[in-house]
């Protein structure tokens, strides 16, 4: 049984989440405030934290940069307010695998734990996949459509990280930290530049932009 805890000062969102998670057969706890949401978080006992980010005390950003700061590698998904764009790039920065934006629909929210959830119990895997395009780790070679693709070691870096991180929008920042590290501005357009030469490769609409956020591999 999944273990999920629940950070959320919101009285009415909290009791929705602790309702409907538990309906679907996932174990619930309830953190009000930032300090017991870090408290809980790290203790081990939960597999998934779903965390907002307007949380009193200790603010959501707060806790998860202190979770990763100590190398708790439990999955998050921040919640934020709607029009708050800036949350949620800095949230996804902070160390979040993923986000939903306040008000959402709970079957929306569902499927996102379950994809973390099951992302997290996946052995090491040699072969990346999403639909027809393939990527060996142990050749570096990628394939779509039947077809082989040359990659440089930049693209490949890029799409493995696209790969590992199934249906998520990763920002700017972190497709600059995990692919080419922290030497580069973060004001560089290499991102940019790298995008349009995998999509040049493997066809302009496997990589979509999310406006004002990032880019997302389209399953
Ligand atoms: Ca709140």
């Amino acid at each position: 049984m999944n273990r999920i805890l629940i950070a959320e000062d919101e009285q009415r969102i909290a009791a929705f989440l602790d309702k409907g998670l538990r309906r679907n057969g996932f174990t619930t706890e309830i953190a009000n405030d930032g300090s017991a949401a870090y408290a809980l978080a790290s203790s081990g006992a939960f597999d998934l934290l779903i965390l907002d980010i307007g949380l009193p005390e200790v603010d959501g950003f707060s806790v998860l940069r202190r979770l990763r700061g100590e190398h708790h590698e439990i999955p998050v998904i921040i919640l934020t307010a709607r029009g708050e764009v800036d949350d949620t790039v800095a949230g996804l920065d902070a160390g979040a695998d993923d986000y939903m934006r306040k008000p959402f629909a709970f079957d929306e929210l569902l499927a996102r734990i379950r994809l973390r959830l099951r992302s997290t119990a996946k052995p090491e895997e040699i072969v990346l996949r999403s639909g027809d395009l393939t990527l060996d780790l142990r050749t570096r070679r990628a394939a779509t459509g039947g077809r082989q693709v040359e990659l440089t070691a930049r693209e490949f870096g890029l799409l493995e990280t696209f790969l590992r991180h199934p249906d998520q929008v990763l920002t700017r920042e972190q497709l600059l930290s995990r692919v080419w590290g922290f030497h580069f501005d973060p004001g560089s357009n290499v991102v940019d530049v790298y995008v349009r030469y995998l999509r040049g490769k493997l066809g302009d609409d496997r990589i979509e932009t999310v406006r004002g956020i990032g880019y997302r591999l389209v399953p």
